[in-house]
């Protein structure tokens, strides 16, 4: 069994050092990650500066691109051949909701999915101390349940972790995305030099969606598990917009002129 871990937090984060020593258990586990750290990267690839690998132990890579390069470097170029598993994390807080659009963890196993290989993300709540051998404990059962049992077409498993301790962790529950509503999300300040500047901050204040939520679960103590599909069509909306569709009938290829014949 082969088993690719990667993270949005850099190779040196200790989240992605729990995450690789459990997966040993059930695999021979590969390294390929951010030589630093590159949060909120989203899915983005780097397309226009060169990537550089550095070795830096037994099957661990250093790479100097976005998650989403490391998986395709790793996918592609660095592995003996593609692995059985990918898990990306563990993240240094949550990856709930629409996190799940900026995430650089989530989108390593995004990337892993579009590649066809069965892919999770794994987040901890927490401040600034994060309890990740609990969950890379969970995390370990619930790769056994991937391998097992696969997962369905174009899928990948969002798992987020309570900011607790193994043993008051009540449980894993199966979750929908929720959203959330941020209270002052872009702070204007002046520098020292009288000019304007912009940081991007804002304060969680609500969430909305709380039927099944993924925040509801970490709320209670559990682990929350959401599929995440690929597919982002409203299938529900299709028929809808169905009325706005448009045909416009070419105007007709010019005749090809017959040849006179002399
Ligand atoms: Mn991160």
């Amino acid at each position: 069994m082969r088993i690719l871990v990667t993270n949005d937090d850099g190779i040196l984060s200790p989240g992605l050092t729990a995450l690789a020593k459990a997966l040993t258990k059930i695999g021979e586990v590969w390294v390929v990650a951010p030589d630093r750290e590159r949060t909120a990267a989203g899915h983005a690839v780097t397309l226009h500066k060169p990537l550089r690998v550095q070795e830096v132990g037994p099957r661990r890579y250093a790479v100097s691109g976005t998650p989403v390069d490391c998986v395709n470097l790793a996918v592609l170029k660095l592995l003996p051949a593609p692995p059985d598993l990918l898990v990306s994390g563990i993240n240094r807080g949550v990856n709930l909701g629409d996190d799940v659009l900026y995430s650089g963890t989530v989108s390593a196993a995004m990337e892993g999915t579009i590649l066809g290989i069965p892919s999770m993300a794994v987040s901890q709540e927490g401040r600034d101390r994060f309890h990740f051998d609990a969950g890379a404990r969970y995390v370990v059962q619930i790769a056994r349940l991937i391998l097992q049992d696969g997962l369905p077409d174009e899928t990948l498993v969002n798992l987020n972790i309570p900011d607790r301790p193994f043993k008051s962790i009540t449980g894993v529950r199966v979750t929908s995305l929720s959203r959330r509503r941020f209270d002052n999300p872009i702070i204007e300040k002046v520098d020292p030099r009288g000019r304007t500047y912009y940081w991007i901050a804002g304060t969680r204040v609500s969430w909305s969606r709380s039927k099944n939520a993924d925040h509801e679960a970490l709320a209670q103590g559990a682990i929350s598990l959401t599929p995440v599909h690929l597919d982002t069509t409203n299938h529900r909306a299709l028929a809808r917009f169905r009325k706005w569709e448009m045909e416009r009938r070419p105007a007709a290829a010019p005749k090809p002129k017959s040849k006179k014949k002399s």
